[in-house]
């Protein structure tokens, strides 16, 4: 008799932005079990887990889980609470008009969720207002690329890191956060310069690390550029025929003496000249820049800084070379392709009215909005001053990611409909909720998800949804029907979404139309049923050109710009605008921790990854813990002119004297005043909305 029958699935690790492929195997029977490895098909990861992706089979099961619909705290059928929710949006569009409603959506969800979500709200009830957490962690990489390459088309893929002389690792912790990734580097034993302010598990590892003053990556890169320009390392014949404005750049850098970088960098100028002839005489190399680039209020002109040493040495489009951001979370590259980012219209669209006309045409749409959204910072304070009176967030804790945090809170209860759909029945930002709703989550959804190197995978289901809980897609279609687009919004299977998605990035796709040339996927706008279950891990675009995807971009030297040449962007390095005073003596820094993974809703459940710590660990130079009278291991309180945090000290010689380091994941509802992001101002990039928070200014205490 057969006790069990095993069943093999596989899918995509749902953490951070490398995208791993997942077997998943599920045994059933009378001992049911669930165990996970490494996809040694799948091109990310190659059978490789990190300890994350590992643990993923104990971080299933109910607890915790919200299985039923409640409204003001009580459990309801999906009916009414959805007939309640399409009520209160149509009054609200109905007396305050399509803008005083909004979505913010999340790199969790799956590129399904997201096009569906976006087609709502900019196609039929006609606002702008749908914006994601992914504008907290790479929407500077998006400008900067849109700026330079035009389009936001990461050049690059993961072989590159194998391939390259150089690996230039600017603000990553990489070691930590993209493990795998640092795993692949370091057996291809690829050269490592790291750029990052504090000693960490990657800078251990590194050929030579600069522990640069916070905030000057830009003066750093000018410096390259100059340095490259002195040395005749530029590829003069790359810069006449396929950029502009390179002579204007190289003038603003020009003042960015090796003396004047290294003392702007706080560096030793022998260190800083290492670093620039190493870039220098390595052909192939990558920059790879992650959360210590973007999360700064200049993080676009960061961004840019890297991109023109690149473009200077003709180091793009080429085996082992290119600008490369990492992507933080699983599914942000999906979401900013479907139009998640307020700025952005559907496929790699902007609001140019010729691409509303497109746009509203293919989807067949009574109600375009006319113009971008509001951005996370500035939705939330649409929020707080009353003007946004109905919200729905969704799989996202913006009570605690969002800069000055408490503040959001105190918004979304002033808010008179907050909707907030979800896995797990307590967050910080559920508390806020009037209405919640359940829904399905790793394992239990069907979808695809795009990584860092532009790699469309597929998320695939095992487990049935527990309760009552729904899939996203599902959810918002239900509004939308109630709403009264139900003929558009239609969809009985994830792959119907995925093929008009594809349809939409090739529809009429011509000359003119350079960010959505970038981004098509119209191969695969006829993929049946069967074929999305099957479907290969692909990278971007898949087109009649490149029917098995595309390797990396720019490799022909022509890019997605109206003149098709790159841009070089002259950058005038500015300051972080969180400053040290008397009050705020000490720099805090954040990040994440190696085993944990944003609020902990899923790595907190698996017991080889908890940390025994009840809350953050503060890491704090042994001369600022002195002067502080402050033992390790102590409870401190951190305070800035925002809000403050509790946690507890770990002096570290990691840690530069006058800055600390704390880690992202605790909640309110973990421990009371543990929230990194409390303490942050809402000072944010001009270009891409992003928010500062790597260098907030803040005073330290024993308690
Ligand atoms: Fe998951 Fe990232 Fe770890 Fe891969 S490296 S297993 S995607 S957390």
């Amino acid at each position: 008799i057969e006790r069990f029958r095993a069943q093999k699935t596989c899918t995509t690790c749902p953490y951070c932005g490398v995208g791993c492929g997942v077997a998943a195997t599920h045994k059933r029977g009378v001992n049911e079990e669930i165990s996970v490895e490494g996809d040694a098909q799948h091109p990310a990861n190659l059978g490789r887990l990190c300890v994350k992706g590992s643990a993923l089979a104990e971080t299933l099961g109910e607890r915790g889980r919200l299985l039923r619909p409640r409204l003001h705290g009580r459990e309801h059928d999906w009916d009414s609470a959805m007939d309640y929710m399409a009520r209160k949006f149509a009054r609200t569009i109905a007396e305050h008009g399509p803008d005083s409603v909004a979505f913010y959506l999340s790199g969790q969800l799956l590129t399904e969720d997201y096009y569906v979500a976006n087609k709502l709200m900019k196609g039929f009830i006609g606002s702008g207002n749908v914006d994601t957490n992914s504008r907290l962690c790479m929407s500077s990489a998006v400008a900067a690329y849109k700026r330079s390459l035009g389009a936001d088309a990461v050049p690059c893929c993961y072989e590159d890191l194998e391939e390259a002389d150089l690996v230039v690792l600017v603000g990553s912790n990489a070691a930590w956060t993209h493990p795998i990734l640092f795993q692949r580097m370091q057996a291809a034993q690829t050269k490592l310069v790291v750029i990052d302010p504090r000693a960490s598990a990657t800078s251990e590892m590194a050929d030579l690390h600069l522990p640069i003053t916070p905030g000057s990556d830009g003066a750093l890169f000018n410096g390259l550029l100059r340095f490259l320009s002195e040395e005749n390392a530029l590829d003069r014949e790359f810069i006449a025929n396929h950029t502009e404005h390179f002579e204007e750049t190289l003038q603003t850098a020009g003042e960015w003496t090796p003396e004047k970088t290294a003392e702007r960098c706080g560096v030793a100028v022998a260190d800083l000249q290492a670093f620039f002839t190493l870039f220098a005489r390595s052909e192939r190399t990558v920059s790879f820049y992650s959360q210590g680039i973007n999360q700064s209020s200049s993080g676009t002109d960061k961004n840019n800084a890297i991109i023109n040493c690149h473009l200077a040495t003709g180091r793009i489009g080429k085996p082992g070379s290119g600008p490369f951001s990492i992507t933080g979370q699983p599914n942000a590259m999906g979401g900013r392709e479907v139009g998640g980012l307020a700025n952005m219209l559907a496929a790699h669209m902007n609001f140019e009215a010729e691409e509303i006309d497109r746009v509203g045409r293919f989807w067949r749409a009574g109600n375009m909005a006319q113009g971008p959204g509001l951005k996370a910072v500035d939705l939330f304070r649409a929020v707080e001053r009353g003007e946004i009176k109905a919200i729905w967030i969704m799989a996202t804790n913006p009570a605690v990611s969002m800069p000055d945090a408490a503040r959001i809170g105190r918004a979304l209860e002033k808010c008179p409909l907050v909707v907030v759909s979800d896995c797990v029945a307590d967050t910080d930002t559920a508390r806020c909720a009037d209405l919640l709703l359940p829904a399905t989550t790793w394992g239990e959804k069907n979808g695809t998800v795009t990584n860092s190197e532009r790699r469309i995978s597929r998320q695939r289901r095992f487990l049935a949804p527990p309760g009552e809980a729904r899939h996203d897609w599902q959810i918002i279609c239900d509004l939308a029907q109630r709403l009264g687009y139900g003929e558009q919004f239609d969809y009985r299977h994830p792959a119907e979404i995925f093929r008009e998605h594809a349809a939409l990035s090739g529809f009429e796709n011509q000359p003119g139309t350079p960010g959505q040339r970038a981004f098509d996927i119209s191969a695969l706008a006829d993929i049946s049923e069967r074929e999305y279950d099957q479907l290969q891990p692909v990278q971007w675009p898949v087109n009649n050109a490149n029917p098995g995807g595309s390797r990396r971009l720019f490799a022909d030297g022509r890019f997605f710009t109206d003149s098709g040449r790159a841009q070089f962007l002259p950058v005038e390095p500015l300051a972080p605008q969180q400053q040290r005073s008397g009050d705020y003596p000490l720099w805090l820094n954040s990040g994440r921790m190696r085993d944990q993974w944003h609020t902990m809703t899923r790595t907190g459940r698996a017991r080889k990854l908890l940390d025994h710590s009840e809350m953050p660990q503060v890491q704090i130079h042994p001369t600022d813990a002195r002067d502080c009278a402050i033992d390790d291991g102590q409870l401190v309180e951190l305070a800035s002119a925002r809000g403050r945090l509790r946690g507890r000290a770990q002096i570290t010689a990691a840690q530069k004297q006058g800055e600390l380091f704390a880690p992202i994941h605790w909640s309110e509802s973990l421990a009371g005043d543990s929230r990194v992001s409390a303490l942050a101002e809402p000072a944010i990039d001009p270009h891409s909305g992003q928010p500062e928070f790597k260098q907030v200014a803040v005073r330290l205490r024993p308690l």
